[in-house]
Parts: C-alpha cells; sequence; structure tokens
C-alpha cells in the first residue's frame, strides 16, 4: 500500500480512531484529579485535536474564519463552563419539585435496577438523548423564536472545531444541556451514565471539523462533518422544508424520519455552500448574538454611555 493511499484511508479512519479513544478517556478519568483542576478538560482537548485535524487534512473549500476568532473563543467558554451550570441550577429545582410532588420522590423510578441491566440503560440513554435533540433541533428550525435564537449558529460560512459551540446559550441549552437534566430525574444507573455520556459530548465537536475528513458507510450512522455541512447548506434542497440532517450525533434519525440528505457525484459527497439559508452575513459580535434575538441589545449603546466606553472601530451595524 503507498503512502498516499494510506493517507486517503487514514481520513476515514481518524474520527471513529479518535471517538474510541476520547470516551475511554473520559471513562478512565472520571473521578481523577485533573477533573477537579480543569473541568472539561476533555472537550478543550478534543477542540484542540480537531482543530490539528483541520491543518492536517486541509478542506480546498474552506473559507476563512479569522474574523470571528473573538466570538468563537467568547461563544466556546460561554456555552462550556456556564451554560450547563445556569440550565442545571435554574431547570433543575423545578424539575424536581414536579418528582416530588408526582412520584414523591427524587426520582422517577425508585431504584435504577426497575430500569433493567447496564448495557439496556446505556442504549436507552443513547437513544432518548439523541431522538429529544433531533426533534428538538428540528423545531428550532421551525419555530420562530427559537430560529430567531438558532440562527446565529447558521450563520458561519465554515464548519470548525471553535464554531461549535457559536450558539446563543439558550438555543445551546435546550438542544444540548436541556436533555440532561431532564435523564438527571429518571434514575438512571450512574455508571450507565457514565458510559453514554460521553460517547454523546464528544461527537459534536466531530462533526464541526473543518478538515477534509471522510464517512464512508458511516454518514449513514453518525453526523460526520460530511453530513452536517449539509445540514449548514445556504440553499436547503427543495422538497426538505426548513433544513436537512438534523441529528447532533447521529444521523440514522434524519434516515429513519426522510431528513438525510448527502448528494454524491462520481462516488464523492457534493459540496455544500455554508451560509444563513436567508442570506444573513455572519455575525463577529457576540453581544449582539447574545442579546438581539431576546429585544435586549438596546443596553449596550445605554452601558456604553453610562460607562463611557467608545464605539468600536467599525461603527453601527445596522439594526435586526
Ligand atoms: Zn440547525
Ligand atoms: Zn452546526
Amino acid at each position: 500500500m503507498s503512502a498516499k493511499s494510506v493517507a486517503y484511508a487514514s481520513r476515514f479512519v481518524i474520527l471513529p480512531a479518535l471517538f474510541v479513544v476520547f470516551v475511554a478517556a473520559k471513562i478512565l478519568m472520571k473521578g481523577h484529579a485533573v477533573d477537579r483542576w480543569l473541568p472539561h478538560w476533555d472537550t478543550l482537548m478534543i477542540i484542540g485535536t480537531v482543530m490539528i485535524l483541520e491543518r492536517l487534512y486541509a478542506y480546498k473549500y474552506s473559507v476563512s474564519q479569522k474574523g470571528f476568532l473573538a466570538r468563537d473563543i467568547t461563544s466556546t467558554f460561554v456555552n462550556v463552563f456556564v451554560t450547563g451550570v445556569v440550565t442545571g441550577f435554574v431547570v433543575l429545582p423545578i424539575l424536581v419539585f414536579f418528582t416530588q410532588h408526582y412520584f414523591g420522590r427524587r426520582f422517577v423510578f425508585v431504584s435504577s435496577e426497575q430500569l433493567g441491566p447496564l448495557w439496556v440503560q446505556v442504549a436507552a440513554i443513547l437513544l432518548l438523548v439523541s431522538l429529544f435533540r433531533y426533534w428538538m433541533h428540528r423545531l428550532q428550525h421551525r419555530n420562530e423564536f427559537l430560529w430567531k435564537l438558532h440562527s446565529y449558529h447558521h450563520r458561519v460560512t465554515d464548519l470548525r472545531a471553535l464554531n461549535d459551540f457559536t450558539s446563543n446559550p439558550i438555543d445551546f441549552a435546550l438542544r444540548n444541556v436541556l436533555v440532561y437534566v431532564l435523564l438527571g430525574i429518571v434514575g438512571f444507573s450512574p455508571l450507565a451514565m457514565l458510559f453514554a455520556v460521553p460517547a454523546l459530548g464528544v461527537w459534536g465537536i466531530f462533526s464541526h471539523c473543518g478538515g477534509d475528513v471522510r464517512g464512508g458507510w458511516l454518514n449513514y450512522l453518525f453526523v460526520t462533518p460530511e453530513v452536517h455541512r449539509w445540514h449548514h447548506t445556504a440553499a436547503v434542497p427543495e422538497g426538505y422544508g426548513y433544513s436537512v440532517n438534523y441529528g447532533v450525533e447521529f444521523s440514522f434519525w434524519d434516515v429513519i424520519f426522510g431528513t438525510y440528505y448527502l448528494p454524491q457525484k462520481d462516488g464523492q459527497t457534493m459540496q455544500a455552500r455554508i451560509g444563513h439559508p436567508g442570506g444573513l452575513p455572519d455575525e463577529s459580535n457576540y453581544l449582539r448574538l447574545l442579546l438581539v434575538p431576546l429585544g435586549l441589545y438596546g443596553i449596550v449603546p445605554w452601558l456604553r454611555r453610562l460607562l463611557r466606553i467608545p464605539r468600536s472601530p467599525e461603527g453601527p451595524q445596522a439594526a435586526e
């Protein structure tokens, strides 16, 4: 086998191989001191590794994201370190109140044994979380207010590890955090959660890999970069409504519900032009991404005047 064909084949195996490594590392390192010193070390490590892959497997259609670096870093920091904590803090007491009120206890099931053997619970968590995310994501494209929040994730003009977390925190929490808070009151075994949750967390960043990595037949099972690029297409294919490929980690939900789309030509996946389906340009100002959908951006000029902060050099931007 020539070096060239090994390099080509590695495009297909690199993500599955890293997936196994990262999930195993997360499971084995649970409770290790590093978990306390640097929470979410695994997420930061996956982002760093995928950024290296983006260099190693350069994609010929890539579009520079340099002007959005500050926004992407800010959004990643907020959604990795803050959004989950705030969502749990707000939603958990309400859920615990309802389970106590209706079931007379903290968990829906008294003991995790009632939910079956470990492997059944792991499979149930994987299926429930991914199904919830699929439908929540679909709703986020359909509902006007939810789309206002979610559309900022769709303004990016290329997929990168760093813009996977570029999302309004409410949009992010609805799709990625809420489901875990809900699972927390079901009463799954902590061991089942330990095996299933890392597997669900790793793939989201992989799907945003900006490198020329391929999925092959895995495209039908997992949301690979090839599959997710079509979710970000600026021109939604006719007959597909708001978008295609809504799955967050598993694309088989799209196959089952008729939203899977991955056109091929000469045995290769066709290239999607990435961008906002309504033609809006990308937004580099994180505060606008955060506040405009909630109608709160008006407080920014007021705060600037109050704190005597000069305007940014690019001047005012068009109001939405
Ligand atoms: Zn979307
Ligand atoms: Zn995306």
